[in-house]
């Protein structure tokens, strides 16, 4: 892959499906430089992406069920601009070469929670969101303004007179240099890990996040982290995502005494919300008297043949663990799963920094609300991308900046010091705690002023590992003040001190930005 120069037209922080659709998207109007921060790498989706596209769907449908998740607090014009563009964005898809699973020549469409139609695509079985990053890097490689770099680590943003004008960064070699930009988009994806259960890649540790807020950009709703409740939960494995699918399909959740317990919690028994099930298994497993307890997805009374035949990721993947889903018990507990706070935009991906953008999951639109409804996060990146490459190509008025503000720090990729893992786990550790599925004012605070008195080990990172690990506290405090302000229960923020919803004081959004946090 290119190496970045000095300067360009566009940053894009992020080649993921939100970065590389913005890029494609800018390749007309000047040269872009999409960055990665490690190898290139696809978005590990088991679910799809959805749109109204079939006979039986209309737009007004999809839009309603997105409102419905978001627990009153979607901004309506957002989600109205992702269910409305999908159509286009998918048809734009196809014509690039992906290939979505079809019966004949027609496109089949699955059903998901909380969907009241079938609209969900899928390629290959499991691996949308792997076809989907396929045809884009495909498309962006066609274009000769787009360069892509792997293993450029971005540290800060490069801010000068107010207004955003290029990135440093260090490279691969342990090097720190800058990219001088006319403006710069944010898609460096979510934050699973702040929590030391998470589905997500190690590389979502809220760095574009922790960037916007030290350069004084806006971020909202930062309280909504969504937990995912079934998660393989093994010694020395990833936490990897074992999908609502598989209770769609009939498996049951069983505690250490084999109970099915779901039903006691729940009239839909397995197939209750999201996060209902999440506090459901916490509660078993805090009342279980085992050392580390698990709970169990029981998939053995199905069909072997059906369930490796529906599900052979799954399969192939805890196969790789010595757990046959056919006949052994999968043990599971819930991790982090996907954040639906981030930079503060306007439907053109506009922060309220001038020259910097954001999209895709480091992004807030207001498009989720408190939760997301299944596989509108694909769509997100593809619909938010195109529109933030739009708005950016068109106020191309300024031309690359010299680059002059200085790094935070000198940076360098010496030795990692060892107390640096510690302290990445201290924090996830402390997050899981203090502000995990189940919150409280006490715990939070907790949480709060523990992070506060970590912040001279994190002041003065050196390295990429240490950047991240400034970011993971930087994001982490972000989610407990917002957490701590919002006192209520909304979609997946549940604090048992404050139970209900408080519509009269929080149907808004949380916004903070330096030490101010307030609610519009
Ligand atoms: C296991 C799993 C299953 C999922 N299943 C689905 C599904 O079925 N349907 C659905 O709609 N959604 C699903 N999601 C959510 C969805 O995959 C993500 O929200 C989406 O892929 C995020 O895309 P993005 O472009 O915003 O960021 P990402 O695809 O996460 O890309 C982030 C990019 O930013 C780069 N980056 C980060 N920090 C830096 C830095 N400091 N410097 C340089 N580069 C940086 C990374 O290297 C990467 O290239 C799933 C998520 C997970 C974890």
């Amino acid at each position: 892959m290119e190496c970045a120069p000095a300067e360009t037209d566009f940053v894009v922080i992020g080649a993921g499906i939100a970065g590389l659709r913005a890029a494609i998207e800018l390749a007309s109007a000047g040269r872009v430089v999409v960055l990665a921060k490690r190898e290139l790498k696809d978005s590990a989706t088991q679910g799809g992406i959805a749109a109204a596209l079939s006979d039986e769907d209309e737009i007004s449908l999809h839009l309603q069920d997105t409102l419905n998740a978001g627990d009153g607090l979607c901004n309506p014009e957002a989600a109205r601009a992702l269910v409305e563009d999908a159509p286009e964005r998918i048809e734009e898809l196809i014509q690039w070469g992906t290939e979505f699973d079809r019966g004949g020549t027609k496109l089949t469409f699955g059903r998901e929670g909380a969907h009241s139609r079938n609209r969900i695509l899928h390629a290959h079985g499991d691996s949308t969101g792997r076809e989907i990053f396929r045809t884009l890097l495909a498309k962006a490689k066609t274009l000769k303004q787009i360069s892509v770099c792997e293993f450029e680590f971005t540290t800060d943003l490069c801010i000068e007179d107010g207004r955003v004008r290029g990135v440093h960064l260090i490279n691969s070699s342990g090097e720190t240099g800058h990219i001088a930009a006319s403006s710069v988009l944010l898609a460096s994806g979510g934050m699973g890990q702040l929590y030391c259960n998470t589905t997500n890649p190690p590389v979502a540790t809220g760095d574009g996040v922790a960037m916007a807020f030290r350069s004084g950009a806006e971020i909202s709703d930062m309280e909504f982290i969504q937990f995912h409740p079934t998660a393989l939960y093994l010694k020395n494995a990833p936490r990897f995502l074992l999908s609502e699918a598989l209770r769609g399909e009939g498996a049951y959740l069983r505690n250490l005494e084999m109970h099915r317990f779901m039903p006691k919690y729940h009239p839909m028994g397995e197939l209750a919300p999201r996060d209902v099930v999440a506090r459901a298994i916490l509660h078993e497993l805090e009342v279980s008297p085992a050392k580390d307890p698990v709970v169990y997805l029981d998939l053995t009374h199905l069909k072997a043949s059906h369930v490796k035949a529906r599900f052979p990721r799954i399969y192939s993947t805890c196969f790789q663990y010595n757990i046959d889903i056919t006949t052994d018990l999968i043990p599971i507990r819930p991790a982090a799963h996907y954040a639906m706070g981030g930079v503060r935009t306007d439907l053109q991906g506009r922060t309220s920094l001038p020259a910097l953008y954001a999209a895709g999951e480091a992004a807030t639109t207001g498009v989720h609300g408190a939760n997301r409804l299944a596989s509108n996060s694909l769509l997100e990146g593809l619909v938010f991308g195109a529109r933030a490459g739009r708005k950016m190509r068109d106020e191309l008025r300024h031309g690359p900046a010299k680059a002059r503000s200085k790094p935070r720090v000198a940076y360098s990729n010496g030795p990692v010091d060892a107390g640096l893992e510690e302290l990445v786990r201290e924090m996830q550790e402390l997050m899981w705690d203090e502000v995990g599925i189940v919150r409280d004012g006490a715990r939070l605070k907790r949480a709060i002023e523990h992070l506060e008195k970590l912040t001279p080990r994190v002041a003065h990172p050196k390295m990429r590992r240490s950047c991240e690990a400034s970011n993971i506290h930087t994001a982490g405090l972000l989610v407990a003040r917002s957490a701590l302000a919002r006192e209520e229960s909304r979609g997946a923020h549940y604090r048992i001190d404050f139970s209900a919803h408080d519509d009269k004081k929080f149907l808004k959004h949380s916004i903070v930005k330096g030490d101010s946090i307030w609610f519009a």
